[in-house]
């Protein structure tokens, strides 16, 4: 058995899969040997709908499942289409994306897959060494995905917001949606002191998925889920419906910084890696940039730790997030105070961490100035 690797992928799932695809694409990374380990490989279920906002047409599009020029906003007493330019809302399947990556896997020679856990990782600066149950391997570099939410969790200075969820594909007997139209946040719906709100993908007038989402500090009991999204159709008027399929999941929601665990040769990636946008969640299209910089990264051979730094959209997620840690009510007033105010495109952008300093301080003034001045302040105090 081939105990060294050039590379040792930890973790399988989006990340570690479309990082694997695209060095083994590269005409300069496609000769190195690649240890992918996970313990379900292959995978082929649909156990996330992937989400974002993209150009018209990407490569992407060849095996998106659907896509929508408009999304829309509703909160009490104010709703607006939001016009996205230039984007798309795409929505990917994940067994479409996994089926993807396999048979791109399963082609390449140079990718080794192992079917275990993962114990242990560790940078000896000449080499690094990667332990599973059975044996310890040994690669120039390691790339992790294996989220520690337990770290992330018990620090103190970063507060853990969790985006979870529950979402069903139902398939109605009388028309019930736009398929022209999905519904990026309802924030109709009772709060109950938190942040929670109605997804929809629409896929035509009788099916869609619909996902009920949270942004707060603790989980739901898991019956709870179940009686939000049937209660949100009753009011809809939807009563007659099949569920074709469930998904639920987490994700972290949190400006812990992730990249100093990076070391020269340990570059951490995915969700773990920080990847997830702190104040939305939405982590697919950063794990498409990352892997990408990654492969012209590895030609420069510098040091991982230089992979990742704080910039200024750190820290008004960062500041986003104490606001919403510490006063989680206030997230439906947040969304729809910067809906209200501001042109959608602006908004994507933003989010998408390519506004400039005009644009992000207009939207800085559609929230309560006061609410956001002493969270910069206790921050200040806290430290960055
Ligand atoms: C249901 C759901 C829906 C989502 N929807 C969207 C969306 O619409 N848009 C968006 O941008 N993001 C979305 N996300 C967030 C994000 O894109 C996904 O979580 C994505 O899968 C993150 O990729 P990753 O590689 O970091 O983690 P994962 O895909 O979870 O991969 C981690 C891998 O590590 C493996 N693993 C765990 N422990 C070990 C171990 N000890 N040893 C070896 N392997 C191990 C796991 O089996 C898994 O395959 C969604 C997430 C979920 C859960």
């Amino acid at each position: 058995m081939q105990l060294d690797y050039d590379y040792i992928i930890c973790g399988g799932g989006i990340s570690g899969l479309l990082l694997s695809t695209k060095l083994s694409q590269d005409p300069n990374q496609s000769k190195k040997s690649i240890l992918l380990i996970d313990p379900v490989f292959p995978k082929n279920e649909n156990d996330r709908t992937l989400c974002f906002w993209d150009n018209k047409n990407t490569i992407w599009d060849e095996i998106i499942k659907s896509k929508w020029d408009n999304v829309f906003f509703n909160s009490d007493n104010f709703n607006k289409t939001l016009d996205l330019g230039s984007l798309n809302y795409k929505m990917l399947s994940s067994s479409e994306f996994y089926n993807y990556s396999n048979s791109l896997i399963k082609n390449n020679n140079n990718i080794d897959v192992l079917n275990s856990n993962v114990l242990s990782y560790k940078d000896n600066k000449t080499h690094c060494n990667v332990k599973t149950s059975n044996n310890i391997f040994t690669c120039s570099k390691v790339f992790n995905s294996i989220m520690d939410w337990e770290e992330v969790k018990t620090n103190t200075k970063y507060p853990l917001l969790i985006q979870h969820f529950e979402g069903w594909v139902i398939k109605t007997e009388n028309d019930s949606f736009d398929p022209k139209k999905a519904t990026f946040m309802d924030f109709s719906i009772k709060q109950n002191q938190l942040t929670q709100f109605m997804y929809i993908l629409p896929f035509s007038k009788t099916e869609a998925l619909v996902e009920y989402t949270l942004f707060s500090k603790d989980l739901l009991e898991s019956h709870k889920y179940e009686t939000a999204i049937k209660k949100y159709l009753n009011s809809s008027n939807i009563n007659k419906y099949k569920i074709i399929s469930k998904e639920s999941g987490k994700i972290p929601m949190t400006c812990f910084p992730f990249f100093k665990k990076n070391s020269e040769n340990i570059l951490n990636i995915g969700s773990a890696g920080g990847w997830s946008k702190p104040s939305t969640g939405y982590t697919f299209k950063n794990i498409d940039k990352h892997t990408t910089r990654i492969v012209d990264f590895l030609k420069k051979d510098v040091s991982f730790k230089k992979f990742m730094s704080k910039d200024r959209f750190w820290f008004y997620d960062l500041i986003f997030l104490d606001v919403l840690f510490y006063k989680n009510h206030l997230g439906k007033k947040l969304f729809t105070d910067m809906f209200r105010k501001n042109n959608s495109k602006t908004i994507f952008k933003f989010l998408d961490n390519k506004s400039n300093f005009i644009e992000e301080f207009k939207i800085m003034l559609s929230f309560p100035k006061s609410l956001f001045l002493t969270a910069v302040l206790n921050r200040l105090f806290k430290g960055i």
